[in-house]
């Protein structure tokens, strides 16, 4: 596996696998990588000719205050682990490398950025749009996978890929959870013994309102209700979000359709966990 950290290397790697016509499929992630981000790597290599992951912690999209600085990196496990699934290369630059001195343009993100987790974080998806889009314009992927964990980031980058008419399959694959269903990332790092038990909460929470659904309850506003009081109720977490949405443009829905998504948001402590189930 080739481990790239200039945009000149990359030119060069991506330049060679045009020529020589084959198809590439791009796995973008931050590090300290788990089963979720493995799961976009394999299918990458499932259904491509080279397999190209990146690890950017990206700058642009942290909001002043939250855990850039301490965010979790590994990256001789990382690259152990992407070898064993046959990726063919990782490119991670480092910062000044992405955003060298003068850089100043980004990306403005589409309306299904506001609210939830554009609103509890203004500008991440500014920051996310603009990264994706450098990583689009300098890897040429044919297919790019992301997860549905991020539920909103998948709408926002399907929208942006759309009208900006890159010519990418944006590829959305589903949340891999640990055994007792906490929605794998790499923040659960962050979470001591007593804290891991808390943030099950959230997904317990989602999956009764799904159920709630299933045996036939329809109103978001129900939902949402008797999710709220189930979260307030708990000490230790902070809620910061629930919301019935459409899977596409984020927009709250009263009536709840299939293929709907229950979101939400929470911080266990310093540490803010997002889920989302659809209804289904
Ligand atoms: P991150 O490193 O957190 O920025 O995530 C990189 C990619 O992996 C994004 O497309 C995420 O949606 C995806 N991802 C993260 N956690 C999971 C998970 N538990 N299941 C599926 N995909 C995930």
């Amino acid at each position: 596996m080739k481990i790239i950290r200039t945009i000149d290397e990359l030119r060069c790697t991506v330049a060679t696998w045009k020529r020589d016509r084959l198809s590439i499929g791009l796995a973008p992630t931050m590090g300290y990588l788990h089963e979720g981000h493995l799961t976009l790597v394999r299918a990458a290599r499932q259904n491509n000719d080279r397999v190209l992951a990146t690890i950017f912690v990206n700058p642009t999209q942290f909001v002043a205050g939250e855990d850039l600085e301490r965010y979790p990196r590994d990256e001789e496990r990382d690259f152990a682990l992407l070898e064993q699934i046959g990726a063919d290369a990782v490119f991670l630059p480092p910062p000044g490398e992405i955003y060298p001195e003068g850089f100043s343009t980004y990306v403005e993100p589409p309306a299904a950025a506001q609210g939830w987790c554009g609103a509890s974080r203004p500008g991440h998806f500014r920051g996310v749009c603009t990264v994706v889009s450098i990583l689009f314009n300098l890897t040429q992927p044919d297919r790019a996978y992301f997860g549905r964990k991020d539920a909103q980031q998948l709408a926002v980058i399907r929208r942006m890929a759309t009208d900006f008419a890159f010519p990418i399959e944006i590829i959305g694959l589903p949340t891999v959870r640990e055994p007792d269903g906490l929605a794998m990332s790499s923040r659960n790092a962050y979470l001591k013994d007593e804290q891991r038990q808390l943030a099950l909460s959230l997904t317990q929470t989602l999956q009764q309102g799904v159920e709630r659904f299933q045996a036939g309850e329809r109103d978001a506003q129900n939902i949402l209700k008797e999710g709220t009081e189930a979260i307030i109720a708990i000490e230790g977490v902070r809620l910061d979000y629930l919301g019935v949405v459409d899977e596409n443009t984020f927009q709250s829905v009263r009536e709840i359709k299939p293929g709907n998504l229950y979101i939400g948001a929470m911080f266990v402590g310093a540490t803010r966990l997002i889920d989302n189930r659809p209804f289904e």
